[in-house]
């Protein structure tokens, strides 16, 4: 609906609701409007503001957009995310490597010049062990574990 203020040839205003211009135009064409104070349908449009009335029609604002939900980090906390990342990449170290504990460096190091089988293994080695190995280009990387997971 929209709403059209009008004026009769006595120059009465008032509102007229209309379906659309086309509706005002032809019942204005056909007559079929009047002033309601004095009858007069010699009624014409007067330049004012348009008003529609969406009322109820006035579209729904659109829903946001969901994100799509790639996983089940949605909404978490950053640093909890990366808590669990690493927590997953500790599983997955923990039950794809071999433990050798304290013997790391030796093993690290017959696997590295191929005296000893080749596969993925973890232990412990101290801060000058660990230098050794890397000094050595033997590639070792040093994680931190959380003191309830250690690797030994
Ligand atoms: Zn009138």
């Amino acid at each position: 609906m929209i709403v059209f203020d009008l004026v009769c040839g006595a120059g009465h205003r008032f509102e007229g609701w209309f379906n659309s211009a086309a509706d005002f135009a032809s019942q204005q064409e056909r007559k079929l409007l009047g002033c309601p104070s004095c009858g007069d349908a010699h009624v014409r449009r007067v330049p004012s503001a348009t008003r529609a009335n969406l009322g109820a029609e006035r579209p729904k604002p659109a829903p946001k957009p969901t994100p799509g939900k790639t996983s089940d980090m949605e909404g978490k906390d950053p640093f909890a995310i990366a808590q669990m990342l690493y927590s997953r990449m500790l599983d997955d170290l923990l039950t794809k490597t071999e433990d050798v504990g304290r013997d790391f460096p030796a093993t690290a190091r017959d696997i590295f010049y191929e005296r000893a089988p080749g596969r993925a293994i973890r232990g412990q080695a101290t801060d000058e062990e660990h230098q050794e190995l890397v000094d050595e280009g033997i590639p070792v990387a040093r994680i931190p574990l959380p003191p309830k997971e250690g690797l030994n």
